[in-house]
């Protein structure tokens, strides 16, 4: 019997210890998300079809929001309206470090 209680105050223990371990990493290593990117991926056609060069619509809107590309033109679905559409939200709406883009459609 008294070999399941030490048990039981092991896991108790081990399991406060990993979880004030994983409190602090969250709090240490928190990364804001960038909401744009999933409004980007909304205002895409949704096709995926990997013609832009990424796996799919969100990779594309990743790589706008970021600025790993600058130009709408990579996705030659989209409509013209829609590209300028996508652009003009890119250069109007800050990210988390209030800082907008500059994303062209040509
Ligand atoms: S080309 Fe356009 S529709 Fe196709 S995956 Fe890329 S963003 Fe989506």
């Amino acid at each position: 019997m008294q070999s399941v209680i030490v048990t039981l105050v092991v896991m108790v223990i081990v399991g406060a210890v990993l979880g004030a371990i994983l409190g602090i990493s969250d709090s240490v290593f928190h990364v804001e998300a960038d909401t744009r990117v999933e409004t980007v991926t909304g205002m895409l056609p949704g096709y995926n079809c990997g013609g832009c060069g990424f796996a799919g619509c969100a990779g594309c809107a990743q790589a706008l929001v970021d600025g790993t590309i600058t130009s709408v033109s990579v996705c030659k679905p989209s409509k013209p309206e829609a590209k300028q559409k996508i652009a003009d939200y890119l250069n109007s709406t800050p990210g988390p470090n209030g800082e907008t883009l500059h994303v062209t459609v040509d």
